[in-house]
């Protein structure tokens, strides 16, 4: 390992387009687990998202303002160029079911040729969220259905005023 690297540094990379109660999970989770916890908003120009990035990592920096050492960024390119300029030595990436692991392991291969020494771990989902995924979650909103207890309340409000600017 280099010595620019640090094993007790973690980054959690994501779209959290928008946070949901699993994404705070297996974030409060990860902190726990090290000294210091980045969580990289992707600032992805070919996904359309619900709100931008900006808006997207204010929400989780209100929403973790208590963890002293968890720091919300965003980041335009590779994640792992993000691991690199901060000396990240451990990714960490959610899983909820057997369709994940699929994708996030052939991810995990393509960043492990990118950046060999970063360290790729996966983390299952806590029971309680394993069916929530942001994408479902924006079309329940869209119909009216009730997503209070799939995102923190400051989500639920933000996604209620974005839905009735979009219609
Ligand atoms: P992506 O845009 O790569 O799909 P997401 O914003 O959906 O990223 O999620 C960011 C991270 O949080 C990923 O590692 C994802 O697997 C994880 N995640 C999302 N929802 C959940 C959940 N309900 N339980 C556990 N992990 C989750």
């Amino acid at each position: 390992m280099s010595k620019a690297m640090n094993r007790n540094v973690a980054m959690l990379p994501g779209s959290f387009d928008p946070p949901t109660m699993g994404h705070m999970n297996i974030i409060e989770r990860s902190a726990e687990l090290y000294g210091k916890l980045y969580v990289v908003v992707a600032d992805n120009i070919q996904k359309k998202c619900l709100f931008t990035a900006v808006e997207r990592r204010s929400m989780l920096a209100v929403l973790l303002k208590d963890f002293k050492n968890i720091e919300v960024c965003v980041w335009q390119g590779l994640v792992v160029d993000f691991a690199r300029d901060h000396h990240i030595g451990v990714m960490i990436r959610g899983v909820r079911a057997l369709v994940d692991f699929g994708y996030e392991f052939e991810l995990a291969m393509t960043n492990k040729q990118l950046f060999p020494e970063l360290e790729i771990l996966f983390m299952p989902t806590d029971p309680t969220y394993f069916i929530l995924r942001s994408s479902a979650i924006k079309e329940m909103a869209a119909y009216g259905a009730d997503i209070s207890k799939m995102v923190p309340p400051l989500v639920a409000e933000n996604m209620r005023n974005r839905i009735k600017l979009l219609t």
